[in-house]
């Protein structure tokens, strides 16, 4: 329902989501299969721009949870939604599963995960080294017995999180971009949301505000958290380097965490990473210490390390509040919902969090289920699943497909057309990146962003000058070539 204030429009919706990471759309999806108005209000330019963009994409089995605690719990009840949810919505994932591999001494680390893992409720199994090499040739020497999970694996947390927005918009949910909310306050029992774009109200809140959880909450007058960041860095390799690696390593864990890693990625790279390291919530700076801590460790568990092969280096900021997740309703403010401290394995975990999320909100309002839901969109090509006679099939409907746009890639414009009228518009060049990989190859965008930024251009009837890379200030295109002005720049 919509209706006019004296000075701007007021959108009252039945449930407001403040977040558009993995959690936010997790949730928002749920929702919008209930006969409800519902909304989410992301600060950036998109969603998944924050933890979500920047992991380590990995859907933990989850062993190494402590038994009893909500981490556990939504882990292993996520790992089966994920993969429920990379099938309905086509998203690129791999269930290769996962070894933890232990040099001499480790043995004991290996039976205590074992034995978290039965409490779990999680398959896992100790290897010896040569039972563990027929699932990973290439463990180190120095490996001497494995944690076997087969039901771990990787996939791609932003298109996760972006088919889980586009599915929700499809399904009648709304989500506003550059909205952040700057103001939260209940009167009269009815929340009412601030943000630059107008007034919001709504009868529930659900914060999902990641890094932003405990500031969302103080707005409310609801609890606050002491929040510490971590950031993990990464080196990201070469298609190239997929073959050599079968499955996810990991080291033992540590009280810092689950350790320096080795995993093909959904996509077909390969990762090193992540560091953990104390650190302000926006610093997603790579250091020099950081790429030397993971050159240091990766030998440790495998046996080709391929430095060499790096075709970009990245990082990701942690947000931990205490020991565990915090997913409850608020005690201080009714109808607020929070989760917050959604660490790792949290992109795992989201799905379920957003089951027991919408459990919640059902207590507050009883929202049928709508009659008819979308559960599976449309299926949008990608030449690189394509054999010759359906890229042949599709180019006589459509000539865009016979035109490759990012070669490392091999994505044709006619797919980057398709991000661009996706649910979810893609409005910048890095939402066209998360979304159909252009400028995410060797070149990482060399030759191919200045076409990206012209069909944006074209397909929003923006001017190309103010084609954003992605959030705030970054336009690309800043003056034409011989322009006056232009040696000034
Ligand atoms: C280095 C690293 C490795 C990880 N590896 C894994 C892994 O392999 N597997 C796994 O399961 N998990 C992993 N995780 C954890 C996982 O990435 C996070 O748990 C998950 O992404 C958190 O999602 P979120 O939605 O809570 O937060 P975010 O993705 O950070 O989303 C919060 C959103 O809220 C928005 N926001 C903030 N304030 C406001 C406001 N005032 N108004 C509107 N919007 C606002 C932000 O812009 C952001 O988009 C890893 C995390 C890191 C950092």
């Amino acid at each position: 329902m919509r209706f006019l204030t004296r000075k701007r429009c007021v959108v009252t919706k039945d449930v407001i989501v403040i977040g558009g990471g993995i959690v936010g759309c997790a949730v928002l999806d749920r929702l919008a299969r209930r006969a409800a108005s519902v909304c989410l209000l992301e600060s950036g330019d998109d969603v998944a721009v924050g933890a979500t963009r920047a992991n380590s994409g990995i859907v933990h089995a989850g062993y190494d949870c402590e038994p009893g605690t909500l981490k556990a719990r939504f882990n292993v009840r996520g790992n089966a939604l994920v993969w429920q949810l990379a099938d309905e919505l086509n998203v690129p994932a791999l269930k290769c599963g996962s070894l933890v591999a232990a040099r001499e001494g480790g043995e004991e680390g290996l039976a205590e995960l074992k034995r978290k893992a039965d409490l779990n409720g999680v398959r896992a199994e100790v290897l010896s080294r040569e039972r563990a090499l027929r699932i990973e040739p290439m463990l180190a020497e120095g490996v001497v017995a494995a944690l076997y999970a087969p039901d771990a694996g990787v996939i791609s947390p932003y298109q996760l999180a972006i088919a889980l927005a586009d599915r929700a918009v499809l399904n009648g949910a709304e989500i506003l971009t550059e909205c952040a909310v700057l103001s939260l306050k209940k009167e009269d029992g009815v929340f009412v949301v601030g943000t630059a774009k107008g007034e919001f109200r709504a009868k529930t809140v659900v914060n999902c505000a990641g890094a932003e959880a405990s500031a969302v909450n103080a707005m409310a007058g609801a609890e606050t958290y002491r929040t510490e960041f971590r950031k993990g860095e990464y080196y990201v390799l070469d298609h190239t380097e997929r073959e050599n690696v079968s499955t996810v390593i990991f080291p033992l864990p540590t009280a810092a965490g689950k350790g320096i890693l080795v995993a093909p990625t959904a996509d077909g790279n390969v990762i090193y990473g992540p560091t953990s390291t104390p650190a302000e919530k926006d610093d997603t700076s790579v250091t020099a210490e950081g790429l030397e801590e993971i050159r240091r460790n990766v030998p440790l568990t495998y046996a080709r390390p391929s430095f060499g092969k790096c075709i970009r280096v990245y990082c990701g900021v942690r947000t931990v509040v205490g020991h565990d997740f915090i997913v409850a309703p608020s005690e201080k403010v009714k109808g607020l919902i929070i989760t917050a401290g959604i660490c790792s394995p949290g992109l795992t975990s989201a799905p379920a969090i957003a089951e027991y999320v919408e459990e919640l909100v059902l207590k507050e309002l009883p929202l049928p289920l709508k009659e008819s839901y979308i559960v599976r969109p449309p299926v949008r090509p990608r030449l690189a699943d394509l054999d010759e006679e359906g890229l042949n099939a599709l180019i006589a409907k459509d000539a865009r497909w016979g035109k490759i746009v990012c070669r490392c890639e091999k994505v044709t414009e006619a797919e980057i057309v398709a991000a661009v009228r996706s649910p979810l518009p893609a409005r910048t060049v890095d939402a066209v990146k998360r979304r159909v990989r252009a400028g995410m190859g060797r070149c990482q965008g060399g030759f191919c962003s200045t076409r990206v930024m012209e069909i944006i251009s074209e397909e929003l009837g923006i001017p190309i000058r103010e084609i954003r890379k992605g959030a705030g200030h970054s336009e690309i295109a800043l003056l034409a070539v011989k322009e006056d002005g232009y040696d000034e720049v």
